[in-house]
């Protein structure tokens, strides 16, 4: 087992704890984007969304809003960024499913992605591409 946050499960590696149950953990990032910026992991090693099964992303959200509430009511937080880099192409280092919970105060200055424009067409041609339904 040479998963880092699988590790931080089963208790080889410290952490600070933010929430538990039977099937998720809670702790604080390491490097945290904000004070209180929490990792919210599956206790079952999933390597990303596709690998993971529908039961356990329902806990895992639950749990994420849970901490949530908890960030909003005791750390004075107006509101957090949810974040998860799905594929190492996205960001994602640590190949064990994880939700990051970004706390936001007014004025802290952290900038999300930059946008673009869609050239005349694109939105069209992409949409007939990805749509589901
Ligand atoms: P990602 O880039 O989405 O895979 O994010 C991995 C996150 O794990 C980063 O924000 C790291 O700061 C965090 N991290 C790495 N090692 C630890 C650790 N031992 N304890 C807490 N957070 C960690
Ligand atoms: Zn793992």
């Amino acid at each position: 087992m040479s998963c880092i946050f699988c590790k931080i499960i089963s208790g080889e590696l410290p952490s600070h704890k933010v929430y538990e149950d039977e099937n998720v953990l809670a702790f604080l990032d390491i490097s945290p984007v904000n004070p209180g910026h929490t990792l919210v992991v599956p206790k079952k090693h999933f390597v990303d969304l596709e690998d993971a099964d529908e039961a356990t992303l329902c806990a895992v959200i639950k749990a994420v809003k849970r901490v949530g509430l908890s960030i909003k009511n005791n750390l004075g937080a107006a509101g957090y960024n949810l974040g998860m880099n799905n594929g190492a192409v996205a960001g994602q280092v640590v190949p064990h499913l994880h939700f990051h919970l970004m706390p936001r105060q007014a004025g802290d200055g952290l900038k999300l992605w930059p946008q673009q424009a869609y050239g005349p067409g694109e939105a069209e041609e992409i949409l007939q591409k990805i749509k589901i339904f």
